[in-house]
């Protein structure tokens, strides 16, 4: 670092092609390596080397410089990596206004969304930006690249929209940085945000979208640099055998999976594959569904195939990219050791990585036997995350779903037929039917051995609105008004919010 007088920008140089050269200098056809910071700063234009400040619009940007030791493809980039760029943003966060990370567009779209989780109550804006030319080379991208970053990233010198909030900029636009993917291998405009417009655009002037940014906090900055490495992603691919996943989901240790589906979120269903990862959950895998698709999400439980994998125990990653899904994993599992919360921390948004947040409360697991009437299910978990509380106010949509439902004992098949109410607080006092206003709804339907681990959901987003109550004290009745045996693996209210 050159400065430790307060300064506007910290340029961070992790390598990549912007600032790479041949590696033979007089052969312009041999491989590119990247070159010193010092020589990448020399190209910019309006850019004084001695007092390391920049030209824009009449006022000087004064740059601090951190470069890795040594520079890299970002093909080359680790966790480690990611973790010194964040203690780098941490320990100068108070002498910078803004950050600019250069970087290899490889795994830019990873770096960014990394990053966005590792920087808790970011209140300063950090660009990512790389380019498809070097800054050596005619018809370069990284000039307009680098200078149009440190220009949003200086935007309190300026007088403009501070956008606090991890982002990427490329070719004219300004992306939320878990938001972003590499989508051109060659082409100027490399990056798409699938399921987020662009925070902004450079055109004549910079233009921000204010209503998209995420509000700024007063919170002080945490960086999350735990991150659990014993995470992986997978790609399911037609004729995948379920020895093969199995294979991949029994390597020793690991903690987490993301698991890219097709279309919005489907598997195959085959009993060794829905097997497989029902055992892998059981295990204490999680397991976090994801598309395959560029652009959508994922809707578990909107066709069978997907249905079957929510009964299984996976989870659902909504419209995340895989890679804000991968990165996430690894900070949540970095910083929960509770695997219950790991997971339902998955599904909330904290960054704005996903269009909207689910809350669960979750009631205990169990049984029923065919002659018996009633049971009272208790809360099993806390609802409470830190700053990440649900707000009654946001609720959009709550389902009542009962998971990994079988039916027991030596019956091939058998009507079920329960109906639920939910904080009846003296069931034998009140009449327990449909007219009671804490009835929640039935399932009624013939169940077989073969219909296995099907879940059933009940729409209840009305009555959770008046009925939940506080946010470990809730309680599930569960009433059989049929004969058959019953038993589930997973029993919650899940909590929609935007
Ligand atoms: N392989 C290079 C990298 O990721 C590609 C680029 O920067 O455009 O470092």
């Amino acid at each position: 670092m050159n400065k430790q007088e307060k300064r506007n920008v910290l340029i961070i140089y992790t390598g990549g092609t912007i600032g790479s050269m041949p590696k033979d200098r007089n052969d312009t056809s041999s491989p590119l390596v990247p070159a010193p910071l010092e020589e990448v700063m020399k190209m910019l234009p309006d850019y004084n080397h001695d007092s390391c400040e920049i030209r824009i619009e009449n006022k000087w940007v004064k740059l601090g410089t951190y470069s890795f030791q040594n520079p890299v493809d970002s093909s080359n980039l680790l966790v480690d990596d990611w973790v010194e760029v964040a203690r780098i943003i941490g320990s100068n966060y108070d002498n910078y206004d803004g950050f600019v990370v250069l970087h290899g567009t490889d795994i830019l779209a990873y770096t960014a969304s990394a990053l966005s989780f590792m920087l808790k109550n970011l209140s300063k804006p950090v660009i990512l930006t790389g380019s498809q030319r070097p800054i050596f080379r005619t018809r370069t991208d990284a000039t307009q690249n680098i200078t149009s970053a440190i220009e949003i990233a200086a935007a309190k010198l300026l007088g403009r929209t501070v956008i606090p909030e991890v982002c990427v900029f490329f070719q004219n636009e300004i992306y939320r940085g878990c938001r972003v993917k590499k989508t051109d291998a060659s082409g100027f405009k490399a990056f798409h945000s699938p399921n987020y417009p662009p925070l902004g655009v450079a055109g004549q002037r910079i233009r921000i979208a204010r209503d998209l940014l995420r509000s700024k906090t007063q919170d002080e900055l945490k960086v999350n640099d735990n991150l659990e490495q014993r995470v992986i992603s997978i790609e399911i691919f037609p004729g995948m055998s379920a020895d093969l996943l199995r294979s991949i989901l029994s390597i020793e240790g690991l903690k987490g999976v993301v698991l890219k589906t097709y279309g919005s979120g489907n598997t195959p269903t085959h009993i060794e594959f829905l097997e497989t990862i029902y055992k892998a959950v059981q295990d204490g895998l999680i397991i976090l569904d994801v598309t395959q698709c560029v652009s959508g999400e994922v809707e578990l439980g909107l066709y069978e195939t997907s249905e079957k994998l929510l009964s299984q125990g996976v989870i659902t990653g909504m419209d995340m990219t895989s890679e804000a899904a991968l990165t996430k994993l690894m900070v949540i599992l970095g910083v929960e050791n509770n695997r219950q919360r790991a997971e339902d921390l998955m599904q909330i948004s904290l960054r704005g990585e996903q269009h909207e947040s689910v809350y669960h409360i979750h009631f205990a697991k169990g049984r029923m036997k065919s002659d018996e009437r009633i049971i009272k299910i208790e809360q099993t978990a806390l609802m409470t995350f830190g700053e990440e509380q649900f707000n009654m106010e946001h609720l959009e949509n709550a389902i009542l779903r009962m998971a990994g439902v079988r039916i027991s004992g030596d019956i091939e098949s058998g009507q079920i037929n329960l109906e639920f109410f939910i904080n009846i607080s003296d069931s034998a006092a009140v009449e327990l039917s449909e007219g009671n206003p804490h009835y929640l709804g039935r399932i009624s339907r013939v169940w077989s051995q073969d219909t296995g681990w099907e879940s059933v959901a009940i729409p209840v987003t009305e009555k959770v609105k008046h009925l939940v109550e506080g946010e470990h004290t809730n309680q599930i009745t569960i009433v059989n008004r049929g004969e058959t045996a019953v038993r589930w693996e997973r029993l919650n209210i899940a909590l929609y919010t935007d």
